[in-house]
């Protein structure tokens, strides 16, 4: 995951990342390993692809999420990916080499990424390391993709989509890259999609009762997050007044979420609140539309209203991370750093794992000029994106910063001595 961090195209989006790991783990649950844990991130990437990296992270590129014309489309690329790691391909093909003792995650991490297109790090990343060795054997084998074909179809009738739109899906692609032979999308030269697994896919659903399903709203409230974001303001702009004034629209609401989102990025504000009241009489309580409603008066200058629709999102849907980032931010940035420490603390009771609130913590004990507490908080942040060197120099920051009780100190000395066992166990193990 440091590896893909640090690529441009990764981003960390709190809304789309919540919603793919929403529905990622919709269709986990209903896969036969649900033990497995997974993590599925956004890439800002337009070429249309998902790719899965050992660990169970699950890379989805905008440019997919954007293609997919249903929920159900976007969740069958998904249950692809989650097929290929509950049936532990990479692990599979990896035990094949004889060098597999010798591959480490971070490797077997880089030429995956390598192997995508558009990659920044890779291909520097690549050259000196084994990983050119293994980009080459990464090729998922023809009954690899059967098998995930097979089982992801599986999940994803059992998780309650449209089977139809996995073979409608694939339809379209292999249709569009018929006029581009020498550019093919990277999902299909990664995935070569045959007339043989389409028709595969499509005798699987015939057997099967139609369903109708209906997109969730989060589905296109992203949909239209990421293509109000990605492309230039005066496109964006362009882009949702036309659908809204043309009616060429799957869901209202999300057009004129997106129609908003345009708005505040030209900076066109008063029409901005127009629209903005017909979205929440439309979708009333959504948390979505709530952090957009925020961000809204935060341009504008209006902190109060801004603070005061935090308040009651949050009311609505504590553990929506987006409102609980954006408006401790905003409490640090009004000098409510006491307040903003209470909310993330809070939080931390639920997610510790999330090194974001630990970044939020230590800012609020800065602004508090609590030091010990600072370096300690920050060091948990680094800590949980892999960065243990850095945790550790937190920590010695710590030790030094002549501030915290007795309590607070041993706490200090403690962790860092957990962490210098845990470094001198991961050197050993590379090493190895
Ligand atoms: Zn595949």
């Amino acid at each position: 995951m440091r590896e893909i961090r640090a690529d441009r195209t990764y981003s960390d989006d709190a809304e789309v990342t919540d919603y793919l790991n929403t529905l990622g783990y919709r269709l986990v649950a209903a896969s036969a390993d649900s033990r497995q844990e997974f993590t599925f991130f956004l890439i800002l990437d337009p070429q249309v692809n998902a790719f899965a990296l050992p660990g169970g992270f699950v890379g989805v590129n905008s440019g997919l999420i954007l293609t997919a014309q249903s929920e159900s489309e976007l969740a069958g690329v998904l249950s692809h990916e989650v097929a290929h790691v509950t049936q532990r391909h990479m692990a599979r093909m990896l035990a094949q080499q004889k060098q597999a003792q010798v591959i480490s995650l971070a490797a077997l991490a880089v030429a995956i990424l390598a192997a995508r297109s558009n990659s920044q790090i890779s291909q520097a990343a690549i050259a000196g390391s084994q990983a050119s060795f293994i980009q080459s054997s990464l090729n998922y084998t023809r009954d690899h993709e059967r098998e995930a074909d097979r089982v992801g179809f599986q999940v994803l009738e059992r998780a309650g989509f449209d089977v139809q739109a996995m073979a409608a899906f694939f339809e379209r692609m292999q249709r569009s890259t018929r006029y581009y032979e020498t550019n093919a999308p990277a999902y299909l030269r990664t995935h070569p999609v045959t007339y043989e697994r389409i028709a595969d896919m499509q005798n699987r659903a015939q057997n099967l009762p139609y369903r109708q399903v209906a997109d969730s709203l989060d589905f296109q409230l992203m949909r239209a997050k990421i293509k109000a974001t990605q492309d230039s303001p005066q496109e964006a702009l362009a882009f949702f007044e036309e659908s809204l004034g043309e009616r060429k629209y799957v869901s209202e609401a999300a057009t004129r979420y997106g129609l908003v989102s345009a708005l505040l990025r030209v900076k066109s504000y008063a029409r901005a609140g127009k629209e903005l009241q017909t979205l929440r009489t439309a979708v009333p309580g959504n948390a979505a539309v709530d952090a957009l409603t925020a961000r809204y008066y935060r341009a504008t200058g209006d902190t109060a209203a801004a603070l005061q629709t935090y308040r009651d999102g949050l009311k609505n849907h504590p553990g929506y991370r987006a409102l609980v980032y954006d408006y401790a931010e905003l409490l640090l940035a009004t000098r409510q750093a006491g307040e903003a420490l209470k909310l993330v603390e809070s939080r931390l009771q639920y997610s510790a794992s999330d090194y974001r609130l630990y970044e939020l913590q230590a800012k609020a004990y800065a602004a508090l000029d609590k030091r010990l507490p600072q370096h300690r908080a920050l060091a948990e942040a680094y800590y949980r994106v892999g960065n243990v060197k850095g945790a550790i120099e937190q920590l010695l920051l710590a030790q030094k910063s002549g501030d915290g009780d007795f309590y607070q100190q041993s706490s200090v000395d403690a962790r860092l001595r957990e962490l210098r066992t845990l470094e001198k166990e991961t050197q050993r193990e590379t090493k190895k």
